[in-house]
């Protein structure tokens, strides 16, 4: 059994017209698939409408960031509880637009890991070397660094309760995916290192890729071995794209249901 998860990141684009039309042109798509759990973050203005849209259908909803914070005098930030208030299941942390233009760091992104969980939210952790880094050798060296900030903040046990998609920064919205093995490989390697502090739960934490999947390289993608499904950015502002994609996640396994949408290979 193999059930994968496919997250839209609208970033910063829609507005709502455009959003009912969006989703309008999915549903008949993702309300027919069997294995594959598919959750939209639309812009924080946007989640009530989305949520709406999305009400009494499998399609879960999330945010795109979130405060480290609880509350309190935090001019223009969202907290993670205000987030689950509105629906929301998942959250991205520490994408790498957050980290590069934002300036977010290692540090704030495992506070931010920290304070979905603490507010019922799933964290969806981001990860990814740029292109100087990878032509260096350092992929490994930067996805483990990464890596290590949540899991010192927080611990495997915690760690496991979240998603962790490798998105490589030169591949984000550059046209220019990883080619199926350079996923892969560093999916293995941050599956390993997952290993090493609890086997039995580095097999259920599920893994996305993303970086400029579209309706074409999505299958191949999807049928690495360590990758469990997708993130995708620009090609989830199509209905069809994004539809194809769903469709190329979704195996035919066992219907979704809250238990096993993770659980590659249950214990
Ligand atoms: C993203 O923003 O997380 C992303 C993967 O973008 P794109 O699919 O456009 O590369």
């Amino acid at each position: 059994m193999n059930n994968k998860l496919v997250i839209a990141n609208w970033k910063m684009h829609g507005h709502q017209a455009a959003n009912a039309r969006l989703i309008g042109g999915l549903l008949p798509t993702l309300e027919r698939l069997d294995s594959v759990q598919v959750a939209i973050c639309p812009p924080t203005p946007y989640l009530a409408q989305v949520s709406e849209l999305l009400a009494d259908t499998a399609v879960a909803i999330g945010a795109q960031n979130l405060s480290e914070r609880a509350q309190g005098a935090y001019t223009g930030e969202v907290s993670g509880q205000m987030l689950a208030d509105l629906g929301c299941r998942y959250v991205l942390v520490g994408h790498s637009e957050r980290r590069s233009l934002f300036g977010e760091t290692d540090a704030q992104v495992a506070m931010k890991f920290e304070a979905a969980l603490a507010a019922g939210l799933t964290p969806v952790l981001c990860l990814g070397e740029s292109i100087h880094q990878r032509r260096a050798g350092n992929t490994n060296a930067v996805v483990g660094s990464q890596l290590k900030a949540v899991l010192d903040q927080v611990g495997i046990e915690q760690l496991a309760k979240g998603v962790i998609a490798y998105e490589p920064v030169w591949a984000i919205g550059t046209g220019a995916s990883a080619s199926p093995e350079q996923a892969q490989q560093a999916h293995l390697h941050i599956r390993q290192l997952l290993a090493a502090h609890a086997p039995a739960l580095a097999s259920r934490i599920a893994l996305l890729y993303g970086g400029s999947v579209n309706a074409t390289n999505a299958a191949e993608l999807f049928a690495q071995h360590d990758i469990d499904g997708g993130l995708i950015g620009g090609a989830s502002l199509d209905a069809a794209c994004f539809s194809a994609i769903c469709q190329a996640a979704d195996t035919g396994a066992l219907p979704v249901s809250a238990d096993n949408i993770y659980n590659k290979d249950p214990a």
